[in-house]
């Protein structure tokens, strides 16, 4: 379950949000900076998303050295929590204290929601919009004792939660995990063997033998590798009946324990639908992807030509993945397949900080503003990574963006950030 920790000054009311969230009287709330609680974590649930919330404020009595300061409580929090929520006293505004917190949130690059406290009425919102400077994102004005706005508040906090935990069921030093796929014939098998520097025989399964699917490691560019589903790789399909469905549960089946995928194309005949539903398989899996063009030994001037063309019209949605030609029976340009996966697992780990990530936003929102709709000009308030691998974005927005505003946001975020070779997901949440 990810983890919510609620993050801010000893008074601004973070107990009292801390019960209005998990609906429960328990948490004792007194005026009393510093009122001992013995339970400071709680299961909490918004709309059917789970998660624990850290009641930070538990932390304080008796705490030393980092825990004694409100910034040394954020940074373990930070340190600890899969996103943080941010309470300020809107009636007090922005003290040196809370400032502090902002920078080490801000350098944490956890997901920051801001709650604007003790905005009873409407006569203290402008007290919540002064907390823009904070440079967290917006602030959502809310009153922990009254219930007012702590709906959208937790909307954003659900939001930037990531799906899993970051670090659960995750061995950095593993190998990374690459899926061969591409349409029977491609030369799937070939590459593999070329990449194993062996010659293994590849024998003709029959109908209605199963065999468990088998990874195996292999050592290229100097680092090890897991070929998720060798056997699948090495087996013939070819003359089976329904071998093309069966070819299709199986990659999706790869895709799903991969982290980035090689899709095998052969250049000796034309780019088939089925080449293409392969790497949409790929996008919507949303594994990192590279491009690689098989048989590139078979090439001649006049279907190089046409090649070029059927990559230009079949593949401009995928023009962000970096590209290989290479052949599996000469090795021809085989080792360049280590930089391009390289490349295109760092753009799928990528995550960028709220901080960074809404100062270069504002930047680009001032260049080219999005298109006025219906008379309306729509605002971007704020944007949040909500996870990676692959990279998730949230767009909080007071209208609807067009789509090919959206489109040039995503180009921008690639160009400026380096997603190469990793889809992204863009959302949008609209707030009137
Ligand atoms: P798979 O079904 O994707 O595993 O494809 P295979 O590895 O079985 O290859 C299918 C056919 O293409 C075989 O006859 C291979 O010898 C041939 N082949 C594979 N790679 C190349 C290549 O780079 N150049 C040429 N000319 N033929 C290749």
């Amino acid at each position: 379950k990810p983890v919510v920790a609620v993050v801010g000054r000893p008074n601004v009311g973070k107990s009292s949000l801390v019960n209005r969230i998990i609906g429960r009287r328990e948490a004792v709330v007194e005026d009393v900076p510093g009122v001992t609680r013995d339970r400071v974590a709680y299961d909490s649930e918004w709309q059917s998303q789970e998660f624990t919330l850290v009641d930070t404020g538990g932390w304080e009595t008796g705490a030393s050295g980092l825990a004694g300061s409100v910034a040394g409580q954020a940074e373990y929090a930070a340190r600890a929590a899969d996103a943080i929520l941010f309470v300020v006293d809107a009636t007090v505004g922005a003290t040196d204290a809370d400032e502090a917190v902002a920078r080490v949130l801000h350098r944490s690059g956890k997901p920051v929601v801001l709650a604007a406290n003790k905005v009873d009425g409407e006569l203290q919102e402008p007290d919540a919009l002064a907390l823009w400077n904070l440079g967290i994102g917006e602030p959502f004005p809310i009153s922990a004792l009254h219930g007012r706005g702590t709906g959208d508040m937790l909307d954003a906090v659900t939001a930037v939660l990531p799906e899993t935990p970051e670090g659960e069921g995750e061995d950095e030093d593993a190998p990374r995990r690459i899926a061969l796929v591409g349409r029977p014939n491609v030369g799937k098998s070939s590459l593999l063997n070329r990449i194993a520097r062996e010659d293994r025989v590849v024998v003709d399964t029959k109908a209605g033998t199963t065999r468990d699917a088998v990874d195996e490691v292999v050592e290229l560019g100097g680092r090890p590798w897991t070929f998720i589903d060798t056997a699948g790789i090495r087996r013939r399909f070819r003359a089976l009946q329904g071998a093309d469905y069966y070819a299709t549960v199986r990659t999706s089946q790869a895709l799903d324990r991969a982290e980035v995928a090689v899709v095998l194309m052969d250049v000796s005949e034309p780019l088939a639908e089925q080449d293409i539903r392969v790497v949409e398989q790929v996008v919507e899996a949303g594994r990192a992807l590279v491009l690689a063009f098989n048989k590139w030994d078979t090439l001649d001037d006049e279907r190089r030509y046409y090649l070029e063309k059927e990559i230009d019209r079949q593949l401009s949605r995928v023009s962000w993945a970096p590209r290989v030609n290479i052949s599996a029976s000469t090795g021809r340009h085989v080792e360049r397949l280590v930089p391009a996966l390289e490349t295109s697992l760092a753009g799928w780990d990528t995550r960028i900080s709220t901080g960074r990530l809404n100062g270069w936003l504002k930047e680009l929102v001032a260049a080219t503003p999005p298109p006025v709709r219906g008379g309306k000009q729509p605002k971007i308030l704020f944007a949040t990574q909500a996870d990676a691998r692959p990279p998730q974005f949230v767009l909080f927005t007071t209208g609807f963006l067009e789509d090919n505003y959206r489109r040039f946001i995503e180009r921008r975020l690639r160009e400026d950030f380096g997603f190469h070779g990793s889809p992204i997901k863009l959302t949008m949440r609209i707030r009137e």
